[in-house]
């Protein structure tokens, strides 16, 4: 499914923030990127991700070699295939829920009136049925959080990635989120989970250490 091999990544000015790193994960994988603050993580979900090219070495998704995909094409393949959550959630303001996870299909070709019917779906599946009509600021944390990744999943992604999805929750909502994020695992999706909280990386199947850019072990 995703698939990195000996990828680094130095940032103009000369951080390297991934020092050569590889890293299979699977169709159906429930995977935690776990390590502190600094460490390469966000680094690390940007390349899964294609959001960021890496300095060297190759990253294939789905088989796609994205080193030989123009820009327009890895934009496609990132609309279809990859779903994201941030910590700080992205949601647009005075916007409702239902309109927030629909803008989300913007890139999908499917007509208006069906992008508003998969959203409702997606809200559905998350648990917010009842809270479709509500603009980010009527909602909880937890709540905003949960629309997030009604968005991420609208598609279908084959993959999920969420990056610190609990760091701005309590931890009972945070619990919840992680809660939704098996669940969705347990229904097919592929997940990521990018964390410096050793605590939920532990109740994660497969987790990745990292330190300073690197690899330091797999449990
Ligand atoms: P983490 O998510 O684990 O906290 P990051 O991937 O955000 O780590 O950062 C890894 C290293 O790269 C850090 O030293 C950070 O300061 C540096 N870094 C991250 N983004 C940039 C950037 N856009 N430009 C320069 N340096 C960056
Ligand atoms: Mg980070």
């Amino acid at each position: 499914m995703i698939e990195l091999t000996e990828v680094t990544k130095v940032y103009p000015g000369g951080v390297t923030a991934l020092g050569g790193v590889s890293l299979r994960i699977d169709r159906g994988e429930l995977v935690a990127i776990v390590g502190p603050s600094g460490s390469g993580k966000s680094t690390m979900l940007n390349v899964l991700g294609t959001l960021d090219r890496p300095s060297s070495g190759t990253v294939r998704i789905d088989r796609y070699d994205v080193a030989r995909l123009s820009d327009a094409g890895l934009s496609a393949l990132r609309a279809t295939r990859i779903g994201f959550v941030f910590q700080q959630f992205h949601l647009a303001s005075g916007v409702r829920a239902l309109d927030n996870v629909a803008d989300g299909l913007l890139y999908s070709g499917l007509r208006s009136s069906v992008r508003r019917k998969r959203a409702a779906a997606a809200l559905e599946r998350v648990g917010l049925g009842h809270r479709m009509d509500h603009e980010p600021h009527e909602l909880s944390g937890g709540e905003r959080q949960r629309v997030a990744v009604a968005r991420a999943v609208a598609g279908e992604p084959a993959v999920l990635l969420a990056d610190e999805p609990t760091g701005a929750l309590d931890s009972v909502s945070g619990a919840g989120v992680m809660e939704l994020l098996r669940d969705l695992h347990a229904g097919g999706t592929t997940v990521v989970v990018i964390t410096h909280d050793r605590d939920i990386a532990a109740a994660l199947p497969r987790q990745v250490r990292m330190r300073d850019g690197l690899i330091l072990e797999e449990t």
